[in-house]
């Protein structure tokens, strides 16, 4: 397939990952144009170069007609499965009541979990399949999805499952992660040692399992205020990398906990939310390969007026990368685009570094940069197409999809109606 008239096609061509001051170069080619063979880049360059290639010629044609062209969104952070929105505790947060507050009514993370539990694999498939399709229509391409829900041995392994049979059944990449390590479920709450206990049934238990039959890739760890702490996840994290699961991590979020340090020392892929980090955390990550994602939406979503301090870490030469976080409880949203405005509005990222860093750089996070993240030869041809005139009208816009068209290996799965 021979696509034509991109006005700007950005490639995020270049160094990987990006750092300071290089996270603006978003590689444009004006009046750009890809050759696609087989779902993948095998040409990209001006309209010129690519039509005189002799395969061009009897390629089918996809004329973009002056739009905007660029990598599919890597969405390096969702909590995909879950059983139901929690639009009533979001109206208690309206009101007032704190996330900690409503966690310690029974609701917040273990309302979640009893409703996964009692859901079945049928009704929580049809839900991811429905968000899924939202993803596509925001240009999303790839996403890493977390379990969490489910907190006990059989109720993990149905949502990691999910993310396997989810992968195969529907065109979007799935990478899936082990959260066991959300935090402690109810039945292990009020026992003598119980989080110990627990932690020792992710260890010894669902880790060797998890990683025996491949259901994941990653492990993390919700380490904060009301879950768990750095010394408890440090022993989650080692057991998962002894059983060749790399590390990642929700940290900084809620308090200043030293989990940023942790993940550091670990090597972790990932270092996520990162509302509290400190100076010496900034430069622990500047110095590592530990990505910074930020996550604006939850900051948003909850009210919470304290963003992560982008421009401190860009400047410092951290990875930054950006994902929505969608889960129920702290950010319900498939928007990647919406998360560019926020990252532009609040965090102070310009546009183009905001792309880099939901693209090529959340692409590194899930140590995927070698085949997406960037339209370069060879790489899968993962495109999002948004019906504007330039790049930085993207975030410009928001609370309206101008998504226009997204190719998952070069097929179409997601084309706006025609109005
Ligand atoms: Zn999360």
């Amino acid at each position: 397939m021979l696509i034509t008239g991109a006005s700007q096609l950005l490639t995020l061509r270049g160094r990987v990952p990006r750092r300071g001051k290089f996270l603006v170069d978003i590689g444009i080619i004006r009046d750009g144009a890809l050759l696609v063979r087989d779902g993948v880049i095998a040409a990209v360059g001006t309209r010129l170069e690519v039509e005189s290639l002799p395969e061009s010629r009897s390629a089918e044609k996809l004329d973009l007609g002056g739009r905007v062209a660029l990598p599919g969104f890597v969405d390096s952070h969702t909590h995909l499965i879950h059983a139901a929105s929690r639009a009533e505790e979001y109206e208690l947060k309206i009101a007032g009541a704190s996330y900690e507050e409503i966690a310690r009514k029974g609701g917040g993370i273990l309302n979640s979990v009893k409703k996964l539990r009692a859901a079945t694999v049928e009704n929580l498939k049809k839900r991811a399949h429905a968000a899924l399709r939202e993803f596509a229509a925001h240009g999303t391409t790839t996403l890493e999805a977390k379990s969490g829900y489910g907190l006990d041995v059989a109720s993990e392994l149905k949502i990691l499952r999910l993310h396997k049979e989810l992968s195969a059944e529907q065109p979007l990449d799935i990478v899936s992660t082990f959260l066991g390590a959300h935090v402690v479920p109810a039945e292990f709450r009020n026992k003598p040692d119980g989080s110990a206990q627990y932690i020792a049934l992710l260890t010894d238990k669902l880790i060797p399992e998890v990683a025996g039959t491949e259901l994941a890739e990653f492990c993390d760890v919700f380490c904060d205020r009301g879950a768990f702490s750095v010394s408890e996840a440090k022993k989650v994290l080692e057991a998962g990398k002894q059983h060749g699961l790399a590390p990642r991590l929700h940290a900084e979020q809620l308090t200043r906990s030293g989990a940023t340090q942790l993940a550091v020392q670990l090597g972790a892929a990932s270092c996520d939310h990162l509302e509290q980090v400190s100076k010496a955390d900034i430069r622990a990550l500047a110095k590592s390969n530990t990505v910074a994602t930020l996550l604006p939406g939850c900051d948003f979503h909850l009210g919470l007026r304290k963003y992560a301090p982008a421009r401190e870490l860009i400047e410092a030469g951290a990875i930054v990368a950006l994902a929505t976080d969608y889960n129920p409880g702290t950010c319900p949203t498939m928007s990647m685009p919406m998360i560019l405005s926020l990252a532009c509005s609040q965090l102070r990222m310009s546009p183009a570094e905001a792309i880099a860093a939901a693209t090529i750089n959340a692409a590194y996070s899930l140590l995927r940069d070698h085949k997406i993240g960037s339209l370069e030869t060879g790489k899968q041809a993962d495109i999002a197409i948004f019906d504007v005139d330039d790049y930085r009208e993207i975030p410009y816009y928001f609370g309206v999809n101008k998504c226009w068209m997204t190719l998952k290996k070069g097929q179409p799965v997601f084309q706006k109606a025609h109005t």
